[in-house]
């Protein structure tokens, strides 16, 4: 039997890895799995450590050198003082040499940035993956401490992607061919491999990252190239909820929900997983538990391909984004073709890399609109004002709209699908709140209705919504 087949890929974030407390439990709960089944782990970088790195990499392209030299200081103290928390006097020695070559490399590069005035993308993405290199160092150490036989591996030696700078997409045929010469033979020799989360590198070898918060990603990424059984993701919250628990007091935690609906409200502001991580993940059905290492008791939140059956149907849970803008484009009436400009619109958004969030039109004014994160607005506006110079001159197009006073709010489920009077009810527990619709769009698939409201009234949409579609908690039973 190959030793992945019954692989337990876990992946601890930001906060589960946070401090010398954190990682011990980390530890112990990859130590628990591990002398069951083989087991390999995903680490970010210890929280706030990535915004420090890109942080102190900017200061040094703006010329300040005091910042440079605090941000290194920061840096080596943070995870020196967490080895020296973690590791007896003797282990200590080799892990903080570890550290303090880590800290140099990431030094060299940013007094290279300092000297140039100037960050080039692919610097960026070797001095930024250091975060993830520090704390795997971290944990494999302390795992080694424990007994339990473990090795630090950089994703670059992994993990294969394009050469998308910043936000990079594996290439998954190669990314198995290194995963069987770079972590199979560690599994094998049971040794718990502990990768760097966030960072690959290109097929000539030139460090790329997956884009913010990609641990997850390269988690689904590496589980998907060993065939593993599982992928366990801990984070620092009960698992996937009905809505955000601090708008909406009686929001559940999700027993099961689906990799649809699961990358649904990823892509649509909830916080819980990547958005791009459950991809990989769905052609072979490896199964996927968002559980929080602050209540590992707490059984988390299994996503499959398929509910067991006792599910009701309807919607499954509520999610909103709060900085979000709207922008519409208007031709004059009749002067120009809609579709064209929508068709250049795309266009220009995709070879800007902006998401589009959601999309309308009417074909009647052959007029659209359509949503963006509000980070990207200004590329977006300049892009599209650039495109439509001519039209725009000559009066064949309005002037771009764009209002920045908008949420989005979406209600996801696929036992939405073909059920009548939800859109309905949905609309009218948010007109109930006397709060004005400004766009709404639903897809064929139904999986999941987007509305735009204003930004003031959108929590309470949100709270109505989750009420008018029964997701909270179920009432506690009546006394007497
Ligand atoms: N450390 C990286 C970030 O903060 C990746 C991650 O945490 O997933 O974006
Ligand atoms: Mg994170």
């Amino acid at each position: 039997m190959s030793s992945s087949s019954h692989l337990l890929v876990m992946k601890f974030g930001g906060t589960s890895m946070g401090s010398a407390e954190r990682i011990q439990v980390a530890a112990r709960l990859a130590t628990e799995q591990h002398a069951q089944r083989p087991v390999a782990i995903v680490v970010s970088a210890m929280s706030k450590v990535t915004d420090l790195l890109l942080d102190t990499m900017r200061k040094a392209e703006a010329g300040d050198e005091t910042a440079l030299d605090a941000g290194l200081k920061t840096l080596e103290q943070r995870h020196a003082d967490c080895c020296r928390q973690l590791l007896s006097a003797a282990a200590q020695e080799t892990a903080l040499a570890g550290v303090h070559v880590l800290v140099e490399e990431f030094g060299r590069i940013v007094r290279g940035i300092l000297m140039l005035g100037e960050r080039p993308l692919q610097s960026v993405d070797k001095a930024v993956a250091i975060g993830e290199r520090l704390s795997a160092l971290l944990i494999a150490a302390y795992l080694e401490s424990q007994g339990v036989r473990s090795a630090a591996v950089n994703a670059a030696d992994v993990v294969a992607t394009d050469a998308v700078f910043g936000n990079a997409t594996p290439l998954m045929d190669e990314t198995r061919q290194r995963a069987a010469k770079v972590i199979r033979p560690l599994l094998d020799q049971r040794v718990l491999p502990v990768m760097t989360g966030f960072n690959g590198s290109t097929t000539a070898g030139q460090p790329t990252t997956l884009g913010r918060g990609g641990s997850d990603f390269s988690a689904s990424i590496l589980a998907a190239a060993l065939d593993a059984q599982e992928l366990w993701i801990w984070t620092d919250v009960d698992g996937i909820m009905t809505g955000d628990p601090r708008l909406i007091p009686d929001a559940r935690v999700l027993d099961e929900i689906t990799y649809n609906e699961a990358a649904e409200l990823a892509y649509n502001g909830a916080k819980v997983l990547h958005p791009r991580t459950l991809a990989p993940l769905i052609e072979r059905h490896i199964p996927v538990w968002s559980k929080n290492s602050f209540a590992p008791e707490k059984p988390g939140t299994r996503i499959v391909a398929k509910l067991a059956e006792e599910h009701p149907g309807g919607p499954r849970a509520v999610t909103s984004m709060r900085e979000v803008a709207l922008l519409s484009v208007e031709p004059e009436a009749g002067m120009v073709s809609g579709t064209k400009l929508m068709a250049e619109a795309l266009e220009v958004l995709e070879a800007k890399g902006i998401e589009l969030l959601c999309i309308t039109s009417s074909s009647y004014r052959q007029s659209f609109c359509f949503l963006v994160r509000q980070a990207e607005l200004k590329p977006a506006l300049e892009g599209l004002e650039q495109a439509f110079a001519l039209e725009l001159t000559h009066g064949y197009l309005k002037p771009i709209q764009v209002d920045t006073n908008v949420s989005l709010m979406a209600v996801v489920g696929e036992g939405m699908r073909g059920t009548p009077g939800l859109a309905g009810r949905v609309f009218t527990a948010i007109s109930r709140q006397r709060i004005n619709i400004i766009a709404i769009s639903q897809g064929s698939s139904e999986l999941t209705i987007v509305v735009v409201v204003h930004r003031d009234g959108l929590d309470q949409a949100v709270r109505a919504v989750h009420a008018e579609c029964g997701l909270g908690r179920p009432a506690p039973p009546r006394v007497g």
